[in-house]
């Protein structure tokens, strides 16, 4: 008579099991531990029967199987980690069962034709969460970085102050609309600060104007950033020491730090030390010539990725929309707008902002642009990497880590 125990392996419901080619991943998203694996020989029929939905998220072990080496490691460490429990099968058909982690969402895209044929689709403009205006152009802008961070581009278009309010207006019919940016050479925009004041009592607005500018209007800036949240942009380090040395009402101002080399990166660190600055975000740029520090500093390497603390919630977004650019419009000062300004226009301000989103959500390619093409479609950190970003378009590959580069396993 066969004597030979039997195991129940059951996955836990907060653990995510990726299999890809020969590479498997499980990811516990209460702990945050992973266990990567070789999906091969005996581990892959195991893992595969774990990944088929049927089988409950459990797969039957023999203890000849447990007795290989590679099978009582992965095994060892799937309950080490708590991604899973091995249970003893005594035969009673007492079958243990858990529940695969899969997003269970009507298709978003099919669901808000099916209101819009209805007639009842009102509520697709509650997924306006930000609009972007791009007021004028600025000798300090940068075409490059326009294309990576709210930052002005040099364009001579001027926006048209009564279709900004305008559009405003009709967008507030999305009560989840928090954040208005008002961006460009603003010194020079015809009454900026009373249409500003305007908007602010419609939902709060932020303005962005680079040093430079800043420097050329210094008393009317401190106005505004008496009523108003400024958010200074520098990609010149010496014209923010000459703000910071001329003034000693910074503290209501915040700053983005631009940063495209490891030097950039000590000469920005040094200021915020020097001067003690607060409400300061460093944000990397890709200018063209700088691959190697991207490569180097801002690509995620293996030790990063197995470092993520994701939630479940997390996953499931990561792989519905894009976390960067989902809610928000950019309107340029000619009047297109857009739901990221590296892909074509979606309409002109003049358009209204209901079917703006619709179009984006229904044929748009922005907000749920996911990670879900090659590399990373074959990859097992498909979704716990960050959602595809503007640094990918701009650079031209649709990958930003050291994996595909084929530097690390
Ligand atoms: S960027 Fe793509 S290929 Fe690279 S680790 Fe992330 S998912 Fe994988």
């Amino acid at each position: 008579m066969n004597t030979m125990k039997k195991y129940w392996l059951v996955l836990s419901p907060d653990t995510f099991i990726w299999l890809k080619g020969e590479n498997g991943l499980l990811y516990q998203s209460v702990n945050h531990t992973q266990v990567p694996f070789k999906n091969v020989g005996t581990i892959k029929s195991l893992a595969g029967q774990l990944d088929d939905i049927d089988n409950l998220y459990r797969v039957e072990l023999t203890e000849e199987m447990l007795q290989q080496p590679e099978v009582n490691g992965w095994v060892r460490q799937i309950v080490d980690k708590q991604c899973g429990r091995l249970l003893e099968n005594n035969g009673t058909g007492n079958r243990p069962a858990s529940m695969k982690p899969v997003l269970k969402l009507q298709d978003g895209v099919k669901y808000y034709e099916w209101l819009h044929r209805q007639g009842i689709d009102g509520c697709v403009i509650q997924n306006l969460h930000e609009v972007v205006f791009y007021l004028n152009g600025s000798a300090s802008g940068d075409d490059v970085l326009h294309r990576q961070l709210v930052y002005p581009s040099t364009t001579d278009a001027v926006a048209d102050r009564e279709k900004v309010i305008r559009f405003v207006k009709e967008s507030k019919v999305s009560p989840f609309l928090s954040k208005l940016s008002l961006a460009g050479n603003l010194l020079v925009f015809p009454h900026l600060e009373e249409m500003a004041e305007e908007l602010q009592a419609i939902c709060p607005v932020k303005l962005y104007i680079t040093v430079e500018d800043a420097l050329n209007g210094l008393p009317q800036l401190k106005e505004w950033a008496d009523k108003l949240s400024v958010q200074i942009l520098v990609n010149d380090f010496p014209s923010l020491e000459m703000l910071l040395d001329a003034n000693g009402w910074c503290a209501g101002l915040q700053f983005t730090l631009v940063v495209t080399s490891v030097q950039t990166y000590e000469a920005a660190t040094g200021i915020i030390n020097k001067y003690g600055l607060e409400h300061v975000e460093l944000v990397p740029a890709y200018t063209g010539e700088n691959l190697p520090f991207f490569e180097d500093c801002i690509y995620p390497d293996a030790g990063e990725l197995a470092g993520v603390s994701l939630s479940k919630k997390d996953i499931f977004i990561r792989q519905t929309l894009n976390v960067t650019d989902f809610g928000k419009l950019y309107i340029e000062p000619d009047g297109k707008v857009y739901a990221n300004l590296d892909n074509a226009p979606l309409g002109m301000i003049d358009d209204s902002p209901h079917d703006l989103v619709y179009k984006e959500l229904t044929e748009g390619h922005s907000w749920l642009h996911i990670r879900d093409q090659e590399p990373c479609r074959e990859c097992v950190y498909q979704w716990l990497c960050p959602s595809p970003s503007n640094y990918e378009r701009v650079i031209g590959r649709p990958d930003l880590c050291k994996m595909a580069m084929g530097n690390e396993a």
